[in-house]
């Protein structure tokens, strides 16, 4: 048994919590000091962020105690880098601009309904921002904040006293605007700058009454910071207009008159205003929470009054300084992040020419632009409400065009408010979605709001005092509150909306915002009388062309025999794609030696930390694939012709659906042929076309044309006309249109026979198609289904039977759910949103290609020019005219391996070779194995480099031994139950026999494996008796065990005996999406082990539910450091551009290791489309990753460790010369064990046993653990030859090493313009050795309320001793995951279940983040108060009660008081809250039991079992993915039933004796705990309320007792009796 931790005085010590500003201010100066040596030592710098949180905990807990002081001490100033502008005109948006920045944060805001100045409101809100200083970054120097701000009303006395001081006349509150600038830091320029900004507001009639430099307190800035820190002034004006309205536009004119004029510049780069009004100001910077208060003293000056405050802090993935982009921006504080950013900032652009409103007097032209690609998606989206709200609409208006909510499909809107769905209706053509998650804070100073994206991905909770005060923050608890005087708390659900009215001292909660805004026009008969709908016409029913035809088609435009067969009958037969699986190991196109489509240059891109990827599966109902086809109008004025356009249900159209848009008459469709002639020679014949179809559509759209369809159909192909590749005609058409200001006036729509599997229709409508007919793979399902095989296989039932139109209506429903997926992996939800976002990277396309046609996408490697490319478009084409054309296709190999096509990594070859060596024990023959990988054929972008020393060979036993070699490697997170229990086991001992790490994957672990070998006899064990060569010593325990978002087998227990940590962010295989384990595979054992059914299939959600942002994931590795500190937390990543700037978060929010995965990698079950096209090459991803930690003085922070295709030591060697420390084997690792590449992994009956769950082919599993411990030793002693002739002892001197690669001589086709420079490019090494970054202790969470509880010495006797104890504590949000650590304590001692006695907690106030996680039974906690987000996640045992104080002024039932996502993976234990949650409560829940009065949206998504009782209202998509457990919901109203996701689950009233039992006996015991009014109502008047009630089963528990109402009479008829059963 473990012992338990020893009572620690020190931490005891922190239980006298200081109220002293003394105290607090002799603790800053502690750690202010030094911060010059703290950039070049690390480890100190660690241990001062340790004792900068301690002294931020107390010193925030010290504000929010009632009774006690703000212990704010204040200090002193400073200058900086300004935001880079653009030059003008704006170019199409750079993806590696927008990817360089990137932030999520906390923020809220306070108002006074009566509209009453206060210096409280500043002081409130400064202390509100300190409570969430954990929601935001630090730089390097563990000092300079990512940023903080506050907006308020101008404190109009504190300017005058100046005034009155300087000697001017008082500051008319009507008349004078005030702006607040960045100025360059240097003197000079600064003046420069200031007689600019003087000169253009005199232009302009604007009298410059005063320049004001605002005081500040540069002391309390951090090192980075400092050197950063502009010169910050305000400036004063004099305006002649009257109206406010007119005020605020021209001093926006003035504004951009300024940063026009700056623009040549020198200092250009260092100008910026924070805000410039009459009604609002911002101060912000660089700073830290805490420090924004002491660091502008204005903030401390009680004149300072305002009768509200927007506030924000926030958190940057990015360390590189840049002042203006801490928040609140103009108009916005945002929290998330816009995933569409590229495409909207396209769409802005091209929308500049149209813009035009009366109000700007004929000034549009000096305005633009609308959007700065340099600065942040927030800036962005702040610019483009601004424009809105600047040419008058109101900004809630703003807010509801630019992010609307989810309105489909929604019960409430539709019966009540079709108003509002006709604005949202409307403006869908009008402006594409600003998508992603998102917390907008917004105010124009005459109202105040906030709104939460249409997913709710952010939390945002808000309340109202009797004083008649409002707040809203990311989370409560923020602020001292007298509960009593609250009346009334809540949360924003999805898409909802509050504002506050300052003028009329009105608050408006969400509808009746939208009711307000969506009355003001007639949208509903606008849309009636103007908008057109394509209805859906009936697929053909024959085929269009013969058989030769068709075929010579196909091969003209690329098809394979694998294409048709495996992709198209597939979708055609079986209406999705085709799953397969053990990853993508051909060579990138670029590097093939077979000609690819265009697409396969493109990858596609993916959420991960920043963003999250969200469910199309359970969460479909946001989603949306409809778009609308047809001029867009000028957004600025609102008028019925914008509503004349047409909507698509989807972007596939049939043949008769396109007919039917070209008989359109009003869009005036222009059909364009994609055709090049290469009569006069090839060279140069591509660009020729390419540009004059792009003239001829620029025609076009002039001429009045709506509709441009690109068309490659032809009755007759002709051998010297090959088609364009239509993804590149459609990306060159859709640029220059944007660049000629022409793009808002028509739609584009392709016509192709090169489109066929979803990455294709992704593609095309990523790079600016709104639609697609794919005419010949719809011709090719027709030809299927009529060919004289799928009939025979038809009638001889070997395939169920489809009509020929039900075999294109499946191809068809199978590319809509595939574009849902992709969608959802970038998080984004509507299609409308998606479509020329260029949500791509490019692998293998010249700068002229994406110049042309694909401008702004990353393609940082580059490759083929357009000649290239029509020459590898000919190369398909010049196959259907040749001689002797093959009456078949041709079997290119892409997916399958086959003798003579595409060369693949994991081959049968290869893997004969490595079963010989490792199974002999044979270096020869691991070195024939070794010849076979040096001389295979160039496959990954490593084989086109080669080792060059700068020192002559030494002695190999001068090299570090294998022994420490191996300590590096680890193997893949292959889950038990993706493989058999045989392999996953003897994969572990192997790991654990070399000292290794073998990870758990996604789905648990059996605690017997946990304990050493002491029964081995004959190399068996009757422990593991399935296992043979085994030793005593061994250990089947996986070193590093995983988190996903599933959550399978994640346990206390679990968790606690691991040496690592993993959160899988993204998989190799299928980055974006969740797991998937098909239900033949989940025998009773996996199912035990993941708290699941036997038989049902266990599809992961794809994001964490507890991650939707870069604080989230902060939050989640400290629960984790919380339950176990000594565990390192390793984020799993996969590469993608911008994957340095996510590495950079992930390592600021306290990672101790970053794994980077290659899209080769991955052993799983996916989509085809998934394997091959998402996910980048790890030498990218290794490659920018390593830069930018190094960049950001992050690197030594963190171990990065890579995977993806690892075969061998060359493979260790060049990722180490490229900056891992550390290296991951996946299907290698597999195949040494065993596999034989079958390639059937997800069908359950691969023939040897190693991904099988099959007893009888588990029988055949022929591993033994020696053979991968061979390997790795082969691998390491390979690793050793080559360090020796490089020169080298250890691995530790050549990681980061880059000048020892270069470029090998090799000549290929397509590889003449490659460029290798990224990779080769060396910013410098780590100031520590790889050694020891690996071997730095677990990052720590510093002090935490659960140490000094464990330090009492009464509860560790408890723990001990199994002893009951109460003890009472006080708790504030900056408490997180309170209880963890305990639970930690006690799973390790008694594993999850065993501990017989009781801790009672009894907290008071509000917890923060993740209260009560990981619970295990003995722990009864009770929360007297409320908590914030995570309630309860992952507990397995216990009981957790919440009520809020006594004599609140709120009525309980109807009040938030704990937040989103309680209960995530909770596997067991009791939960009772009296009050409401928020979304998806109770996600992922297998066995916990929770009774609630209310939830948002999502309750009980993909719960796998359990028993959830709510006793008030739910929000939407109740029970989606629910596959086990049941819940009770009361509807008293009648309104539950279109809230159900009915896909599985059925409702009905609760009739089963056992299941009414069950639910009386819960609220028994709820009202008991919690004395709810309403579950003693219930209870009261019991016969009344049951059939109130309905029951939520899903089919698994349909035969229960509780479920099933004639369950004993049929348990009888079986002659079982019921007791047996
Ligand atoms: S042998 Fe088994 S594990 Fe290997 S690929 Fe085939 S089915 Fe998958």
């Amino acid at each position: 048994m473990a012992s338990l931790p020893q009572p620690n005085p020190a931490a005891s010590k922190i239980l006298l919590r200081s109220s002293n500003p003394v105290f607090l201010s002799s603790n800053r100066s502690l750690l202010l000091g030094d911060i010059g040596a703290l950039s070049r030592n690390p480890r100190r710098l660690r241990q001062v962020s340790a004792r900068r949180r301690s002294w931020y905990l107390s010193s925030v807990k010290a504000a929010l105690d009632l009774d006690g002081g703000s212990g704010a001490s204040l200090k002193a100033v400073g200058v900086s880098q300004m935001r880079k502008k653009d030059d003008l005109p704006i170019k199409v948006a750079n993806l590696n601009d927008i990817l360089s920045e990137r932030g999520a944060c906390g923020v809220g805001f306070i108002a006074n309904l009566k509209n009453e100045p206060s210096f409280k409101i500043i002081r409130d809100a400064l202390t509100a921002l300190g409570c969430m200083e954990h929601r935001g970054g630090c730089g390097a120097d563990n000092d300079s904040g990512d940023g903080a701000g506050l907006m308020s009303s101008i404190p109009w006395d504190l300017y005058n006293t100046w005034a009155s001081e300087q000697g001017l006349p008082s500051l008319s509150k009507s008349k004078t605007g005030v702006g607040m600038i960045f100025l360059p830091r240097d003197e000079k320029f600064m003046e420069d700058a200031k007689s600019v900004i003087t000169k253009i507001l005199s232009e302009e009639g604007l009298e410059v009454l005063g320049w004001r430099p605002v005081p500040v307190n540069t002391s309390v800035v951090g090192y980075y910071a400092k050197e950063t820190m502009p010169n910050i002034q305000q400036v004063f004006v004099n305006i002649l207009e009257e109206n406010s309205d007119d005020i605020e536009r021209e001093l926006y004119i003035c504004r951009k008159l300024i940063e026009r004029a700056a623009k040549s510049a020198e200092w250009k780069d260092e100008l910026y205003f924070c805000s410039f009004s009459n009604q609002t100001i911002v101060y912000k910077g660089m700073l830290r929470s805490e420090v924004l208060g002491q660091f502008y003293l204005d903030l401390q000056n009680e004149l300072y009054k305002s009768s509200f405050a927007i506030y924000h802090r926030r958190y940057s993935t990015n360390t590189s300084p840049r002042w203006p982009l801490a928040q609140p921006m103009r108009l916005l504080g945002h929290n998330g992040e816009i995933n569409t950013i590229q495409g909207n900032l396209n769409w802005m652009q091209s929308r500049e020419a149209t813009i035009q409103s009366p109000v700007w007097r004929g000034r549009e032209n000096e305005i633009r632009p609308f959007g700065d690609p340099k600065a942040s998606d927030s800036a962005n989206l702040d610019s483009a409400a601004e424009i809105l709200l600047r040419s008058g609409r109101s900004p809630a208006e703003a807010l509801m065009i630019l992010v609307p909510e989810a309105y489909k499909n929604h019960p409430t809107l539709t019966i009540k408010y079709p108003e509002v769905i006709d604005f949202y209706d409307y403006y869908k053509g009008q402006m594409e979605a600003w998508d992603g998650p998102a917390l907008l804070l917004f105010s124009d100073g005459k109202t105040v709001g906030a709104c939460l994206d249409r997913n709710g991905l952010r939390p945002a909770r808000y309340w109202r005092t009797t004083d008649d005060i409002v707040y809203v923050a990311s989370e409560v608890g923020v602020l001292p509150m007298d509960e009593s005087k609250v009346i009334m708390k809540g949360r924003l659900g999805p898409g909802m909306m509050i504002t506050v009215d300052l003028q009329s001292g009105q608050v408006y909660e969400n509808t009746d915002v939208k009711k307000r805004v969506a009355s003001e026009n007639p949208y509903g008969s606008w849309l009636k009388e103007n908008m057109r709908s394509i209805k859906p016409v009936n697929f053909l029913s024959s085929v269009g062309m013969d058989n030769e035809m068709a075929l010579r088609h196909q091969q003209a435009f690329g098809y394979s025999s694998e294409d048709v067969q495996m992709v198209i009958e597939t979708m055609a037969s079986q209406g999705k794609e085709p799953t397969f699986c053990m990853g993508d190991d051909i060579p990138l196109a670029l590097l093939s030696r077979k000609s690819h489509m265009i697409y396969d240059y493109f990858k596609q891109r993916f959420a991960q930390v920043t963003n999250p990827a969200i469910d199309p599966l359970r969460e479909g109902l946001v989603m949306s694939l409809e778009v609308n086809i047809g001029k867009r109008g000028n957004i600025l004025e609102v008028g019925p012709e914008n509503a004349a356009q047409v909507i698509l249900s989807s972007p596939v159209l049939n043949e008769g659906e396109l007919d039917s848009l070209l008989k359109d008459s009003n869009l005036k469709p222009t059909v364009l042929s994609t055709y090049f002639d290469i009569r006069r020679g090839l060279d140069g014949s591509l660009e020729r076309t390419i540009k004059s179809l792009c003239e001829k559509a620029d025609a076009a759209v002039r001429n009045g044309s709506q509709l441009l369809v690109l068309s490659d159909r032809s009755d007759e192909l002709e051998p010297t006309r090959p088609a364009i590749p239509i993804l590149l005609a459609v990306g060159a058409v859709h640029q220059h249109l944007i660049q000629n200001g022409l793009r808002m006036s028509a739609s584009i729509v392709a016509e192709t026979a090169q489109c066929f599997s979803t990455h294709q229709f992704a593609c095309l409508i990523g790079y600016g198609a709104s639609a697609v007919c794919p005419y010949l793979a719809l011709e090719t399902c027709r030809q299927w289904r009529l060919s004289t095989k799928t009939v025979n296989m038809m009638r001889n039932g070997k395939m169920p039977t489809v009509t020929i139109e039900q075999a294109q209506r499946n191809f068809c429903k199978a590319v809509k759910s595939g574009l849902l997926k992709i969608l959802s992996k970038m998080g984004i939800s509507l299609l409308s949103s998606y479509c020329g976002a260029q949500i791509f990277e490019i692998y293998g396309l010249g700068q002229e290609v994406v110049d042309l046609a694909f401008c702004g996408s990353v393609s940082k490697i580059g490759g083929l020019t357009l000649d290239e490319l029509a020459r590898e478009t000919l190369s398909f084409w010049v196959k259907a005219f040749s001689e002797d054309t093959a009456k078949r296709l041709e079997n290119f190999g892409f997916i399958q391996f086959r003798p003579g096509g595409e060369y693949h990594g994991n081959n049968p070859e290869m893997s004969k070779l490595l079963h010989k060596a490792v199974r002999q024990k044979s270096e020869n023959a691991y070195s024939i194995y070794q010849q076979h990988l040096a001389n295979r054929p160039v496959n990954v972008l490593r084989d086109l480099l080669e080792f060059v020393s700068d020192r002559p060979p030494i002695p190999i036993g001068k090299v570090e031994p294998a022994s420490s070699i191996v300590e590096r490697f680890c193997t893949g997170g292959m889950s038990l139950g993706a493989i058999s229990r045989e392999t996953h086991e003897a994969i572990a001992i192997a790991m654990n026999r070399i000292g290794g790490k073998s990870n758990s994957g996604e789905g648990g672990e059996d605690p017997i494996r946990w304990s050493p070998l002491t029964d081995v006899v004959d190399g068996y064990s009757p422990t593991l008796p399935h296992l043979k060569g085994l030793q005593n010593g061994d250990t089947a325990t996986s070193a590093i065990k995983q988190v996903a978002s599933g959550r399978f087998g994640v346990t206390p227990t679990f968790l606690v005996n691991a040496e690592q940590l993993e959160i899988k962010i993204a998989q190799g295989a299928k980055p974006g999406e969740g797991g998937q384990l098909p239900g033949k595979k989940v025998s009773a054992y996996i199912a035990r082990l993941r708290n699941s059914k036997p038989g049902v299939p266990l599809i992961s959600p794809p994001p964490h539910h507890d991650i939707y942002s870069i604080e989230d994931l902060a939050q989640l590795i400290f629960d984790l450091h919380q339950i176990n500190p000594k565990a390192k937390v390793s984020v799993k990543l996969v590469a993608e551009a911008g994957i340095g700037t996510v590495a950079s978060g992930v390592a600021k929010g306290n990672a101790d290791i970053i794994q980077i995965s290659g899209h080769d990698g991955g052993t799983g079950a996916s989509p085809i489309s998934s394997i091959k096209h998402a996910g980048g090459p790890w030498e990218l991803g290794l490659t920018e990753t390593h830069q930018m930690l190094i960049q950001n003085s992050l690197r030594e922070r963190v171990i990065l460790r890579v995977d993806g295709g690892f075969k061998s030591g060359i493979d260790v060697l060049m990722a180490a010369a490229m900056g891992a420390d550390e290296y991951g084997f996946g299907s290698v690792a597999m195949i040494a064990t065993g596999c034989v590449m079958a390639r059937i992994c997800h069908t359950n009956n691969c023939p040897v046993g190693v991904a099988s769950q099959r007893e009888e082919l588990r029988a055949r599993f022929p591993g033994v653990p020696g053979d991968l411990v061979n390997f790795f030793l082969y691998v390491a002693e390979e690793v050793r030859a080559v360090l020796s002739q490089l020169g080298y002892e250890k691995l530790d001197d050549i990681i980061g090493r880059t000048d020892l690669l270069k470029p090998k001589h090799i000549s290929m086709t397509k590889t003449q313009h490659l460029d290798l420079s990224y990779i080769l490019a060396s910013v410098g090494q780590p100031k520590w050795s790889s050694s020891e970054i690996r071997n730095q202790d677990a990052h720590t969470n510093g002090p935490v309320l659960d140490d000094i509880i464990l330090s009492d010495p009464e509860i560790l006797g408890a723990i001990e001793h199994e002893k009951e104890i109460t003890k009472s504590i006080k708790i504030y949000n900056v408490d997180r995951s309170v209880c963890g650590r305990i639970a930690g304590v006690i799973a390790k001692k008694y594993g999850d279940t065993g501990f017989a006695g009781q801790l009672n907690l009894i907290f008071t106030g509000s917890a923060g983040q993740s209260f009560a996680c990981f619970l295990t039974p003995g722990m009864h906690i009770r929360l007297v108060g409320e908590a914030n987000d995570y309630v309860g996640k992952g507990m397995a045992g216990g009981e957790l009660v919440v009520v809020p104080v006594e004599n609140t002024g709120f009525c309980p039932e109807d009040a938030t008081i704990v937040g989103n996502t309680c209960l995530y993976g909770a596997t067991g234990g009791q939960v009772f809250v009296r009050g409401r949650a928020g979304e998806r409560f109770a996600v992922r829940n297998s066995l916990a039991q929770a009774v609630v009065e209310g939830t948002g949206d999502h309750c009980c998504e993909y719960m796998t079992g359990g028993c959830v009782v709510v006793l008030g209202k739910v929000g939407r998509n109740v029970a989606a993915g629910m596959t086990g457990g049941l819940a009770y919901i009361l509807d008293e109203d009648d309104t539950l039933i279109p809230k159900v996701n009915k896909e599985i689950v059925k409702i009905q009233r609760v009739n089963a004796p056992a299941g009414q039992m069950q639910l009386k006996s819960l609220i028994e015991a709820y009202v008991e705990k919690t004395g709810s009014k309403k579950g003693a109502a219930v209870l009261g008047e019991w016969e009344a309320y049951l059939p109130l009630f309905w029951q939520l089963v899903p089919p698994s528990e349909e035969d229960t007792p509780e479920a099933c109402a004639e369950f004993e009479r049929v348990v009888a008829k079986q002659g079982v009796t019921l007791q047996s059963a």
